[in-house]
């Protein structure tokens, strides 16, 4: 009777094909051409980022993070548990040791009030993670990272067009990690793009970023010839992904208020659940404008998760749930370590429902979703 609701759908604006066919026809298709540089433009100037350079996804500027800071095996890296694996990943990856801390019930954020308990003579950065594009509390981070002498890389992976204070995510810290993937809110399918707001690791991130070659001072006529430099690794997305981003970016005033309609219907249609305490719904702290990357429910205690979406499923609507805590993963129990019991971490992991959000759903189907989730929360009732 019903059609399908699809967890996410993809937004196109139609103009990523005409920017692909112009590259095309331009006979431009490796990286760093006119399109990577109108990106490059756009993320300076939107976030005041000293520098931005497109990567083929968050995953490649968080291990072109870990490069730029030297990580050594051993290197204590402060993180939450509650992440997707990269953030843990890129560092493991130069055999640094994650040490994963417990999130704010809030938000969700890594609790910045235990990133001092976590440190030690190994640490060498914090990397806070703004969980569905609503900042950290960076003023507290960055005045430990400034006590203690340690490098701050945000994981804005999902913070795109999201500020704290005024300032944008992903500009705060050292370095600052965009994805473009296409479950985000501006897309190229895969892609990224690292923010260098310290200008210290400028230099060396353009040669890590091409092979470990200085190509990109050769570009630019400051050197005759290129050669090998410094590690590296072929961080850098083709042109038609560049193609591609660059119609997103013009449109991503519009995205993200277009996002931040259907993220505050949800707020409004779920609040007498709320009130009736068979849910929470998300909290924006005051400095925080997110840009409705994610709208999730924390299930009261007294309900099966699984039943929901199951319930859901049955209606047709397709819902999901994450993150497996990273300090419980087979690799995370290998790689890492964790401080205190995670309570935060392991309770809400356990009873969090994400709902569809994208450019397209309707306010009939947000209503549906929501009366659906309403005769499920009964079924599930342990
Ligand atoms: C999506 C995501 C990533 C990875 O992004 P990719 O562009 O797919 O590599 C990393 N961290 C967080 C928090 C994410 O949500």
């Amino acid at each position: 009777m019903f059609v399908k609701i699809p967890f996410n759908r993809p937004y196109m604006n139609g103009k990523e094909l005409f920017n692909i066919a112009e590259a095309k026809f331009g006979n431009m298709l490796a990286g760093d051409g006119p399109f990577t540089k109108q990106c490059h433009g756009w993320l300076e100037k939107k976030t005041g980022s000293n520098k931005a350079l497109l990567t083929h996804s968050c995953t490649a500027a968080l291990e072109m993070s870990a490069l730029l800071l030297e990580i050594q095996p051993g290197d204590e890296i402060i993180m939450p548990s509650y992440t997707f694996v990269s953030t843990a990943n890129a560092f493991v990856l130069r055999g640094g040791v994650p040490v994963f801390v417990d999130i704010r019930p809030d938000t969700l954020n890594i609790d910045e009030h235990l990133i001092e308990a976590a440190i030690t003579p190994k640490t060498r950065a914090i990397v806070p993670v703004h969980y569905a594009g609503v900042a950290c509390e960076m003023d507290n981070i960055m005045e430990i990272a400034r006590q203690q002498n340690l490098a701050v890389v945000e994981d804005a992976a999902q913070g795109v067009m999201s500020t704290y204070k005024g300032q944008a995510l992903g500009s705060i810290g050292d370095l600052g990690c965009y994805s473009f993937h296409e479950t985000k809110n501006v897309i190229s399918g895969e892609g990224g793009a690292l923010l260098i707001n310290n200008s210290q690791f400028t230099e060396r991130a353009e040669v890590i970023r091409e092979k470990g070659t200085n190509r990109s001072r050769f570009f630019r006529g400051q050197v005759d010839k290129y050669t090998w430099q410094d590690l590296g690794s072929s961080f850098l997305p083709g042109e038609l992904t560049a193609a591609f981003l660059s119609a997103q970016l013009d449109d991503a005033e519009k995205i993200t208020a277009e996002r931040l309609k259907i993220w505050n219907k949800y707020h409004v249609l779920l609040e007498n659940l709320e009130f009736d305490e068979m849910l929470t719904r998300p909290h924006i702290p005051d400095d925080c404008q997110h840009n409705g990357h994610m709208y999730y429910i924390i299930l009261n205690k007294n309900i099966d998760r699984d039943k929901v979406i199951q319930q859901l499923k049955l209606d047709k609507i397709n819902t999901v749930f994450h993150y497996i805590p990273l300090h419980s993963s087979p690799a995370g129990l290998k790689f890492g370590r964790f401080i205190g019991n995670l309570k935060n971490t392991n309770e809400l992991s356990n009873q969090l429902i994400r709902l569809p959000l994208w450019i397209g759903l309707t306010e009939e189907m947000q209503l549906r979703i929501v009366e659906s989730l309403k005769s499920a929360l009964k079924i599930a009732r342990k």
